[in-house]
């Protein structure tokens, strides 16, 4: 009979959790600050085109300090998070030409690495809009993976990672039902959490316990949880995805670099980077 694997995140952990938050703005330094206070991961989807520009906008009827950070700080700010691309100025690549929407999506790029020194991977869609011609798009920008403003309310991994739907906003009225199924459930499969908003959403409600409360709860469960940006959680499931398996699922090789943890036999084992694994 054959022997029945499941993938485990980093460290045999079954569940991981990121936040991926858009749009910069200066309320992203309270941001990083609550993340750093409870050792969490976030992914921050920039537009480079508006950094350092200081406004005020109307956002769903609120007036709203929509300030940027300087060009200058995204490095330092975001040092232990992942920067992420936006778009330049904010539009969306659905609705331009091929051409235009790769432009777009590169020069934002290119800005942010040039920005933080290190390459930028991911991207958020602005407005949530997205679509076959999107994807094309940031595929053949290098851009690995796409988040949508599709709340899933599940904690499914994607399996097109050009596609990934959250699993629910911050302000959803379920999130803490959501975190206690999350940390609570102990099905085998292996489980994501993925959180999205902007942090001048907080600013707008003057509800930032909102996250607080949030982070606190799963904050208890962390010897569980891997808290990862989402290129760490991208590059892992990759990774898994390209493990190599013999027939009776008795031998496995990882061809990669990473270290990737599984379990199999209800027994917990991990593959380090080009070796091999057997089981008895
Ligand atoms: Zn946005």
């Amino acid at each position: 009979m054959g022997s029945e694997l499941t993938m485990l995140f980093e460290g045999g952990k079954r569940k991981a959790l990121t936040f991926s938050y858009d749009d910069g703005t200066i309320y992203d330094k309270k941001l990083v600050s609550l993340l750093k206070k409870y050792d969490m991961k976030a992914t921050f989807n920039l537009n480079s085109g508006l950094l350092g520009q200081k406004e005020h906008r109307m956002i769903n009827g609120i007036d709203t300090d929509f300030s940027q950070l300087e060009p200058g700080e995204v490095k330092t700010v975001y040092a232990d998070q992942e920067v992420s691309s936006h778009t330049v100025n904010h539009s969306s690549i659905v609705g331009l030409s091929q051409n235009m929407g790769a432009a777009e999506v590169l020069k934002n790029k290119q800005r942010l690495e040039e920005l933080t020194g290190r390459p930028v991977r991911g991207f958020a869609y602005p407005y949530g809009s997205y679509n076959e011609l999107a994807e094309e798009i940031l595929s053949a920008c290098g851009i690995e993976y796409a988040r949508t403003a599709d709340s899933s309310n599940d904690f499914d991994i994607p399996q097109d990672f050009l596609e990934w739907h959250p699993t629910c906003h911050h302000d959803a009225p379920e999130l803490l039902k959501l975190a206690e199924k999350f940390c609570n459930d102990d099905s085998l499969q292996p489980q994501l959490f993925c959180i999205w908003g902007r942090s001048y959403e907080f600013a707008q409600k003057d509800n930032w316990q909102v996250l607080e409360e949030f982070m606190k709860y799963v904050s208890d469960y962390r010897e569980k949880i891997w808290f990862a940006t989402s290129i760490e959680i991208v590059d892992y499931v990759k990774a898994f995805r390209e493990l190599r398996c013999s027939s009776d699922g008795r031998i496995l090789q990882n061809p990669t670099e990473m270290t990737l943890w599984f379990e199999m036999d209800r027994e917990i084992h991990c593959i380090h980077g080009n070796e091999k694994f057997e089981s008895l």
